[in-house]
């Protein structure tokens, strides 16, 4: 078999091994079916059997209350910008918009097209081009409107590589949040939500399909003048079946369910979590300056790892260097540069530890 290199990639991102093996051995044929997964009627009972599954798998990791709908939906978390937008902002047309990247701005601009936004918060700072984010508001930051549709925040961002310790304070506001790529990276209290929606592709599945978490009572402001595909009731009616899912992405995520729930689920991929992301970021904060940090250390993300060196050319050689070593994925987000390592939940802690050998080693050399 192929050899296997560490995938340090933002997203699609690096897949447990036992998944991708077990996906392997059923490709050709599910046991007891004769068929592939990606042969298969998506209202066939072997698939209404892994979708029933998948979900399962979700609400008893995330310990989701009876009161939410699970949906897989496709259009990436990009298609749940304007979605979120066009369900939940009517009949007041207002929602708030608290920006800490540049994902939570897309949403926003979305949300624009339908009705009034007020940022509540944005950690921006600079100027023209040199626009960034560095770190997660105070709760004191935020100018919450009591009468909005809803709150947006996102959890993580990917880019900049903050991530939010606890969900902000909105009251009675329903709370919307886009966890697309630290969905799963530690158990929290859903209940706390009105929804929650992720592209796999990051931290729970393939690209291609989009979970969405949402309150039930929520699902009473989908219009009927919406188009019945951005129509969350009517996806909801239809359990994800309105058209065809991706069935694939949904058996992907069984599998990757399962494999959490089979070990430890979310508190210990947690600790995990934390211990890798400790790792690296000791091995900045003691290399006397020669790595530095992207974000604040209080919004410092567990799932993206950004960092600079002294010069972009030595931070080019790194890459380089590190291609060569076996490590894929280090290049930052082409509107930022720099270095990210995208540490999520299949990531393994040895190469972490591998990766600081060859950071601390590139450093002798280069330092
Ligand atoms: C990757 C990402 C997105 C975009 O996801 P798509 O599925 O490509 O649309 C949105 N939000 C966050 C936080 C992301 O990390």
């Amino acid at each position: 078999m192929e050899k296997r290199i560490y995938n340090l990639n933002a997203g699609p991102a690096v897949l447990p091994e036992e998944v991708l093996l077990e996906a392997q051995k059923e490709l050709f044929a599910l046991p007891g079916v004769g068929m592939s997964i990606l042969e298969i009627s998506h209202r066939s009972k072997t698939f209404d059997a892994i979708h029933a599954e998948a979900k399962e798998g979700i609400k008893k990791l995330l310990n989701v209350p009876d009161d939410y709908s699970i949906l897989f939906l496709q259009g990436g978390a990009s298609l749940q910008f304007s979605m979120v937008a066009l369900n939940l902002m009517p009949p007041k047309n207002k929602a708030d918009y608290i920006l800490t990247g540049s994902w939570s701005k897309k949403a926003m601009k979305e949300a624009k097209r339908v009705g009034t936004v007020n940022i509540a918060a944005s950690t921006e700072e600079g100027e023209g081009d040199k626009k960034y984010f560095k770190r997660i508001p105070k709760q004191s930051e935020l100018k919450l409107d009591p009468d909005a549709s809803y709150v947006h925040f996102t959890s993580n961002n990917t880019i900049y590589g903050t991530q939010w310790k606890s969900e902000p304070q909105v009251g009675n506001v329903p709370l919307v949040c886009d966890a697309s790529s630290d969905i799963l990276y530690k158990p929290i209290d859903v209940s706390k939500y009105a929804m929650i929606y992720a592209g796999a592709q990051k931290n729970i599945g393939p690209s291609g399909v989009v979970l969405v978490i949402i309150r039930k009572d929520m699902l009473e402001r989908s219009q009927d003048s919406l188009h019945t595909m951005l129509n969350y009731k009517i996806q909801a009616e239809n359990d994800s079946l309105y058209n065809t899912p991706n069935t694939f992405g949904i058996y992907i995520i069984k599998l990757v369910t399962k494999h959490l729930l089979n070990n430890g689920g979310l508190d210990k991929m947690y600790e995990i979590n934390k211990k890798k992301a400790e790792i690296l970021y000791n091995a900045l904060d003691n290399s006397g300056g020669f790595y530095k940090g992207h974000a604040d250390k209080d919004s410092r993300s567990l799932m993206n790892v950004t960092f600079n060196l002294p010069t972009p050319e030595l931070e080019k050689k790194l890459i380089d260097e590190t291609v060569k070593a076996g490590f894929a994925g280090l290049k930052g987000h082409r509107s930022v540069g720099g270095l990210r390592a995208s540490i999520y939940n299949a990531f393994p802690i040895k190469g972490v530890e591998e990766l600081v050998a060859f950071m601390n080693d590139f450093q002798k050399k280069n330092g």
